[in-house]
């Protein structure tokens, strides 16, 4: 992969102030390229119109142009356009499932499995919906370097199990799950399989085939395309037969003052106006994506990741999180450097023109088992590259003398 071509398609990171933009945070939103700015633009100049409604030509080609992206995200991940659901993101779909399946599949005596590396949005709704259903939450834990404790999974068979919920790729220890074996698991048990794939669908090629889950949730914004706009893919006989979440226009088939009948899948999930737009957007940046080549994009961060371990973890009083293994993580290194609190050391950075993430990245639990309030986070994506972990490595070196760190 040609990273200064690539960069060339990022108007935003030659912003023009004098220095270019080193920009370590695309695991909470990601730069977008021209195509997807373009396509969402001509949306609004040329074709602007509701969808699945108007008779009139332009209605019919913001319609088509909608239902094209559905088409270009279902090959994305090798499902049919009928199993994906456009959602606002991640958190959306995940709120989707806890209350269409959680609230009415778990039941009291039944059990919800999350891990203990979840970002907050995969564990909230089920905890919320748990207080209304009566059902457990259990949390699988994670090893001292990183890992699901497969082991542990023993101690949930026959215990009612009806929902396995986990992240592909952990956000703060950026380690990689392994989704074929957690899915069979739940399904030994009779439970559903849901994936959140926020970390995992923007850098690495999925298929949900080969994966064999019933659920998979990713965001637009991380995958290079716009916020607002997210997907949750389900096995077309479990969309058929889940609840819709929610109600409104596009979502019903018939509306009397008595009851309802509800529209197929997937725009049984899709209740009132969509983001068209994102949508639209969404599917010009599963187009580059492919361009690029998904197994490329893969190949470039792990690069990238391999030699960021490399010189973080030769920089004194620097401690990283997660996986030692580069082959085991996705694009993301969270650390500490001495004990220079991670807000003061992202606002350091961003003065040498590096934008990290500090904070507990909305996995409070991780930390918290882990000791701490705090992370910094560098992620990358298709348009960073060495010269920039480098920038960064150096930039830490800088920061231990500024805060003065005794050697
Ligand atoms: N899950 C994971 C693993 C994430 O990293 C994120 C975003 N940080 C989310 C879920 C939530 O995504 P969104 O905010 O786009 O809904």
């Amino acid at each position: 992969m040609e990273v200064s071509r690539v960069r060339s398609d990022f108007p935003i990171l030659s912003r023009g102030d004098g220095r270019p933009l080193i920009y370590l945070d695309s695991a909470a939103t990601s730069q977008k390229p021209n195509p997807v700015i373009e396509a969402m633009d001509r949306f609004y100049r040329e074709y602007n119109a509701n969808v699945h409604r108007g008779i009139y030509s332009i209605s019919v080609e913001a319609t088509e142009a909608y239902e094209a992206a559905r088409r270009k995200v279902a090959s994305f991940i090798n499902a049919s356009p009928r199993e994906i659901v456009f959602v606002r993101g991640t958190t959306e779909a995940l709120n989707l499932l806890a209350y269409s399946w959680g609230l009415r599949r778990v039941g009291r005596d039944g059990l919800v499995l999350l891990t203990e590396m979840e970002h907050h949005s995969n564990i909230v709704p089920w905890q919320i919906v748990s207080r209304i259903a009566g059902f457990k939450v259990s949390y699988l834990p994670f090893t001292a370097d990183g890992y699901l404790e497969h082991s542990q999974l023993e101690s949930y068979r026959n215990a009612g199990l009806k929902v396995f919920s986990f992240a592909y790729a952990s956000n703060v220890l950026g380690t990689i799950n392994d989704v074929r074996k957690l899915s069979r698991f739940a399904h030994e048990e009779g439970a559903i399989a849901v994936v959140d794939a926020a970390q995992a669908a923007p850098h690495m090629r999925i298929d949900v085939k080969e994966l064999d889950c019933d659920f998979l949730a990713f965001s637009g914004h991380k995958m290079l395309g716009p916020t607002g706009i997210g997907v949750l893919y389900g096995r077309r006989e479990l969309l058929e037969e889940m609840e819709p979440f929610m109600g409104g226009g596009e979502m019903i088939k018939e509306v009397r003052l008595t009851g309802a009948t509800w529209n197929d899948v997937p725009w049984k999930f899709e209740a009132g106006t969509p983001n068209i737009a994102g949508a639209i957007g969404l599917g010009a940046a599963v187009d580059y994506l492919n361009g690029l080549g998904m197994d490329n994009i893969r190949s470039h961060e792990m690069h990238l990741t391999r030699h960021a371990l490399e010189l973080l973890s030769e920089i004194p009083h620097l401690r990283i999180y997660g996986p030692a293994d580069y082959r085991d993580r996705c694009g993301l290194i969270s650390f500490n450097l001495a004990d220079i609190h991670p807000h003061d050391l992202a606002t350091f950075l961003d003065r040498e023109g590096i934008c990290v993430r500090a904070g507990h990245h909305c996995a409070m639990p991780i930390h918290m088992k882990l000791g701490l309030s705090a992370t910094t986070r560098a992620s990358f994506h298709v348009y960073n590259s060495l010269d920039e972990v480098e920038a960064l490595a150096e930039a830490l070196r800088k920061a231990l003398r500024y805060f003065r760190v005794p050697g």
